[in-house]
């Protein structure tokens, strides 16, 4: 089983290794292997799913739908606004309908997908409202730099900031120097997504790709599950790849529930170094 740890100061014991649906949809073979996906991840208790309301424009988060079936309450279920869609009516309305497309009546967490134009504290008013109404337990961001997060937090009123889902894989480590020690002290859990890159997967034969492989012979592990051990090292971090194939998903969930040494770590920061100096928020 995936260990789970306290996300952020919710408390909640949330899966370290999670699962994303961003382009599960398409053809139907594919959105069926997406699903079968998806539920082999929950038996694996890979159970926080990641969605978004643009993802296929609503398509994914009814692929959601599907794959819970009954199994909605073993899940901790996590859904994007739109910065389009984030006044404070917009916002209660996006919200309603990710539920509908969902068929759920809560969401675990709500976050917003990006900086909007609309000011902060509208959409930070709307989920306080969404939480005070039990349509969301608990509310967040995405993509937000860590000035964006304090105005985020300095815009709530009566509840917390939850999380912050940001990009980082081994190419994309700059939130390690500002990003990741504030939100530690802040308790703000720091979902990192597209932890292989996306498409940006070391490859084999790279020098990366080899010290990759070296360390996952050691561990009888494979180079993905490196990858999303050394993600989720820290106490706060959680990562959330997606697969649309079974075999994916259960190579995915060995990726947790054992420890890199000192000697593994340092190799990976020598073939994987994180910025020397503060760098901007990488996006995507
Ligand atoms: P990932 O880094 O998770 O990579 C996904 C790709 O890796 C897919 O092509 C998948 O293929 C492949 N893959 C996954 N596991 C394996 C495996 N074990 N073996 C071989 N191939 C594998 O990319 P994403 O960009 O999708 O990021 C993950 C999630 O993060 C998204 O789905 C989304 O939920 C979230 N996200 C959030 C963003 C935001 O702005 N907040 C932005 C981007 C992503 P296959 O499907 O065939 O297994």
């Amino acid at each position: 089983m995936v260990i789970r740890r306290p996300f952020g100061y919710t408390g909640v014991d949330v899966p370290v290794i999670g699962q994303g649906t961003w382009k599960v949809e398409g053809a139907r073979e594919g959105e069926l292997r997406a699903i079968a996906a998806l539920r082999t991840g929950l038996d694996l208790g890979l159970t926080h799913i990641d969605t978004a309301e643009m993802y296929g424009s609503g398509r994914a988060e009814k692929i959601v739908r599907e794959a819970l079936g009954e199994r909605r309450g073993e899940v901790f279920l996590v859904s994007k606004v739109l910065p389009t869609n984030a006044t404070f009516d917009g916002t209660l309305r996006a919200c309603e309908r990710s539920l509908k497309r969902l068929g759920c009546d809560y969401l675990d967490l709500y976050l917003l997908h990006w900086e909007s134009r609309y000011p902060i504290t509208e959409t930070m008013r709307a989920m306080e409202k969404l939480i005070d109404d039990g349509r969301i337990r608990f509310a967040g961001v995405s993509n937000f730099d860590l000035d964006q997060v304090k105005a985020a937090q300095a815009a709530l009123r009566h509840h917390r900031l939850a999380a912050n889902q940001v990009l980082y894989h081994l190419r994309e480590r700059g939130i390690e120097r500002r990003l990741i020690p504030y939100c530690r002290q802040e308790e703000i859990a720091v979902v990192g997504y597209s932890p292989f890159g996306h498409s940006d997967f070391p490859r084999p034969n790279s020098p990366g790709g080899k010290v990759l492989l070296r360390v996952a012979e050691r561990h009888g592990r494979t180079v993905r599950q490196v990858i999303l051990n050394f993600l989720t090292r820290l106490p706060q971090l959680f990562t959330i790849p997606k697969s649309a194939v079974p075999d994916h998903t259960r190579e995915n969930a060995g990726g947790a529930g054992w420890s890199l040494t000192e000697e593994d770590l340092a190799a990976i920061d020598h073939a994987f170094p994180p910025p020397d100096h503060d760098t901007p928020l990488a996006m995507w």
